[in-house]
């Protein structure tokens, strides 16, 4: 099956001269979202991964699927103020401007073996700021996983020499 049949192309969203990737289409087919998370998974066996992270809010959906999938706990990283228990936060820089994301201060706990997954790898900053988060607590990041890798963006030089996967390469 091929997975890149099921991400719809969207110009000029959110802003103009924005290309965005829709991931909708994938979600509405079982069939596509089953084989999309057979292949994520097909790369973390005998990892011990026990706390899966998604981030808001397109990393929530495979996120989920891929705890399950796992035996993990899931971890949701936030927009700020969204969380109710105490948090931690990481900055992170936008073209205009910088965004926050936040996570429960228990939601990792020292020598956990995390996977972080999201929609979208561009820039790299999202994932960033989330390995702060992560390493703040003690986790052990054991791979960062995407359904998507804008290639062209750089983003993975920016993360360094983490173990990163994405189901599909643009
Ligand atoms: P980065 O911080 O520049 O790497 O951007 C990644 C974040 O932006 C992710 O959380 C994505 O959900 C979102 N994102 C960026 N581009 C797209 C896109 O084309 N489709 C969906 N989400 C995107």
């Amino acid at each position: 099956m091929n997975l890149e049949n099921y991400i719809r192309d969207i110009q000029d969203f959110p802003k103009p001269g924005i290309g965005f990737k829709d991931i909708t289409p994938l979600l509405s087919n079982p069939e596509a979202t089953s084989a999309c998370l057979e292949l994520l998974a097909s790369t973390l066996a005998d990892k011990n991964i026990n706390k899966v992270i998604g981030v808001e809010s397109r990393g929530f959906f495979f996120g989920i699927l891929l705890a399950q999938k796992l035996n993990a706990g899931f971890v949701p990283v936030r927009k700020p103020k969204k969380l109710p228990f105490e948090t931690i936060s990481a900055s992170y820089e936008l073209e205009y401007g910088t965004d926050t994301l936040e996570m429960h201060i228990d939601a990792i706990q020292k020598g956990d073996r995390v996977l972080i997954h999201d929609d979208v790898l561009a820039t790299g900053g999202t994932a960033t700021a989330v390995c702060e988060l992560v390493e703040q607590l003690g986790g052990e990041i054991v791979q960062m996983n995407f359904l998507m890798e804008l290639s062209f963006l750089n983003g993975r030089e920016k993360l360094g020499n983490k173990e990163i996967f994405a189901a599909l390469t643009y």
